[in-house]
């Protein structure tokens, strides 16, 4: 079953938003197989945005994301990659849609909330970055198929 790792970054943590996220991929029908509290180390920071290592705002993330505690989380369910993706919305929160993550909370495109891998190869990559297998959880909700 396809996965991929969210991260709610600092600023979710600082605003509260915690529950309100965990909450649109609960009810979503998505499943949490993974999930843990974290201050991100810099080792961690750099390896996980090594693709914009040579950005001009890479060490600004990286002081940002290292800043305070994240919540780290692998969730499950078919397509659940680029539908997360799309619950979290565009980069800019300024241009998010209305109904995203980003367009309901946030403005400004450093700190635009949530992280969320961008294709099936990136999510695997993520995933074993930031968990071990003994820390996912794989279970299956115990509802009808029918249900969702
Ligand atoms: P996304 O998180 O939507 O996949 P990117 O992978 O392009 O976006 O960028 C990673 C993160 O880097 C963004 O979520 C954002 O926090 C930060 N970022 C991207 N572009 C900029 C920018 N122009 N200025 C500041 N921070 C940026
Ligand atoms: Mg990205």
């Amino acid at each position: 079953m396809e996965r991929t790792f969210l991260a709610i970054k600092p600023d979710g943590v600082q605003r509260g938003l915690v529950g309100e996220i965990i909450r649109r991929y609960e009810t979503k029908g998505f499943t949490l197989v993974g999930l843990k509290f974290v201050k991100v180390s810099r080792e961690l920071a750099e390896k996980h945005y090594d693709v914009h290592r040579e950005r001009p705002f890479f060490a600004g993330l990286v002081e940002f994301i290292t800043s305070g505690p994240v919540v780290a989380m692998v969730w499950e369910g078919e397509g659940v990659v680029a539908a997360a993706r799309k619950l979290i919305g565009a980069t800019n929160p300024l241009t998010a849609e209305p109904g995203t993550i980003r367009g309901d909370f946030g403005i400004n495109i450093g700190r635009n909330i949530i992280h969320g891998s961008d294709a099936i190869e990136t999510a695997q990559r993520e995933i074993s970055l930031w968990f071990t297998e003994e820390e996912l959880v794989g279970w299956q909700p115990h509802l009808a198929p029918w249900l969702h």
